[in-house]
């Protein structure tokens, strides 16, 4: 077992109350995988405080110089690949394959910073005279807020993190109390590639107390969050009191469409992934197909017949293709939605059972599940289940399928399956999504391109990933000079 203490001011240190909590095994619960602070707002503003003291020095530094750091921190990361995708699995769940692609995912992000610090600045412009310089100088903005989900414990921190730091601002990040290890491992691989004392501050405990002092304090210049809406939107309105730089990225809905042209066993092999890979704990993952009437028995074989090919366990084991469910209020969570949907009209096509063979019986094990039968107004159809829980909705066109897809308050991922190339383009124009796939899956996304969300999904002011990320973490001062006289 694992122990971490809070990073502040560049040294490790406890909770001012001294008090711990640790997280389990989703897998086996018997296992306790490591211990935190369990901070509360004086830690947090002491945290706040380092960050504070180290901003002047930090935003001094230029931008190749802090992306040596992030170039540096990436090699580390690598090198300890494979103990970390193994911590990773036990605390959150997913299997060690997709814990692995998650490190190596991580490494690629610092390093892409990296290399985008040798272009990080402002433009120049021409002057409607003679003799006159205007350009943009790209700043930092000061001490940054970040808040992270548990379901990508070491991208999202990542991919927060590297942007702002890239810029020059410090930092105070609170990663989600299910999974914080990967945080304190990746603070680790910073401060052992030169990241200079209070620079990155890392802070567990509470959603409420900590992540409500990042919220509030005066001296969070911006907040990037990502996680729940109902979370997402009370911290937005405390930022808002203080008219703070806000970036919140949400959950989501996310549809497959599959029409009748399209390629049946590439859609079906899709789908499986999108639905059920990441236990279907991810915020792009495929919870709505919505299908051509003609082609919904077909296509139902072909899925179900991926889906009993999945192999449900213990992600450190081999073959094993779905984990755990992370806890479990997500995994009750899981079957209520099952419930309401069955009293709703759904019919329950394949899974919906707990698995509680042998050693599985001390994890939040579940069959992947299929529902057919499902009309777009039911709950099932609106609300995000965060499982591996898929629902079919069948239509009679491709006008049809449009309309159902959008016909949700959130829009973060989307994906249709056709051969129709006209179908295809106007479907990337009219979805309402952030992110738009043909033949691929919801999930999935390059580092190197935009990310965020449209409607409840995001605050969608400011994109993550890519190197437009660095609008989110640094403002442009507009300059001019006179040299004609
Ligand atoms: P969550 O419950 O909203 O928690 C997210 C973070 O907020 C955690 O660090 C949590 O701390 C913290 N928090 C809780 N209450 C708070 C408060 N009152 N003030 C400030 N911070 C507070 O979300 P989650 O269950 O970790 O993550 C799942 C959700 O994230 C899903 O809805 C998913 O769709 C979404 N998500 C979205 C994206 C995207 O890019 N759009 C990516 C991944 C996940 P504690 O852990 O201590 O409670």
């Amino acid at each position: 077992m694992q122990s971490y203490q809070n990073l502040i001011g560049g040294e490790w240190i406890a909770a001012a109350s001294g008090k711990t909590f640790s997280t389990t095994n989703p897998a086996d619960t018997r296992e306790t995988v490591a211990t935190y602070p369990h901070s509360a707002q004086a830690d947090a503003q002491a945290a706040i405080a380092a960050a504070k003291a180290a901003f002047a020095g930090w935003a001094a530094q230029t931008a190749p110089a802090r992306g040596r750091i992030l170039s540096k921190a990436s090699q580390i990361l690598e090198s300890r690949k494979a103990d970390l995708a193994k911590l990773l699995t036990r605390e959150e769940g997913k299997t060690l394959a997709e814990a692995t692609g998650e490190v190596q995912r991580s490494a690629d992000i610092l390093r892409f910073f990296g290399g985008l610090s040798y272009t990080l600045g402002g433009q120049t412009i021409p002057h409607d005279l003679p003799g006159n310089l205007l350009l943009t100088r790209r700043e930092p903005i000061g001490v940054v807020g970040l808040i992270t989900p548990w379901n990508f414990p070491i991208a999202i921190p990542v991919w927060k993190l590297a942007p702002a730091l890239l810029c020059g601002n410090t930092v105070v990040i609170k990663p989600a109390s299910q999974a914080p290890a990967m945080t304190f491992e990746v603070a680790k691989a910073l401060i052992e590639a030169g990241l200079p004392k209070g620079v990155l501050n890392v802070v567990t405990g509470d959603g409420r107390s900590v992540g409500g002092e990042l919220a509030t304090n005066p001296d969070i210049i911006a907040l990037s969050f990502t996680g729940s809406y109902k979370i997402g939107h009370g911290i937005y309105q405390q930022l808002a009191q203080r008219m703070a730089r806000a970036q919140m990225e949400m959950g989501s809905k996310n549809p497959t469409i599959v029409l009748a042209d399209g390629d049946l066993d590439l859609a079906a092999r899709l789908v499986a992934i999108a639905a059920f890979g990441l236990t279907g704990q991810a915020c792009t993952a495929t919870s709505r197909v919505i299908v051509e009437r003609s082609v919904l028995p077909a296509f139902t074989e072909k899925l179900i017949e991926k889906m009993k090919a999945i192999k449900v366990g213990n992600g450190l084991a081999d073959g094993v293709t779905m984990g755990p469910s992370v806890n479990a209020q997500e995994f009750q969570g899981n079957f209520d939605y099952i419930d309401i949907a069955v009293k709703e009209g759904a019919k329950l096509l394949w899974g919906g059972a707990k698995l509680t063979d042998g050693d599985l019986a001390h994890g939040y094990f579940m069959q992947p599940t299929l529902l057919g039968d499902v009309t777009p107004t039911m709950r099932i159809a609106q609300e995000e289940v965060f499982g591996p829980v898929c629902v079919l909705i069948a239509v009679d066109s491709f006008d049809e399928a449009l309309k159902v897809a959008n016909g949700v308050d959130v829009g973060l991922s989307a994906s249709l399956i056709t051969r129709d190339f006209k179908k295809a383009m106007v479907y990337s124009e009219k979805i309402e999504c952030g992110v738009v796939k043909v033949n691929q899956i919801s999930t999935g996304l390059a580092l190197q391109a935009p990310f965020g969300g449209l409607k409840k999904s995001s605050t969608d002011g400011f994109k993550e990933q890519g190197a437009g990320a660095v609008e989110f973490y640094s403002r442009l001062k507009t300059v001019y000079f006179d040299y004609s006289a």
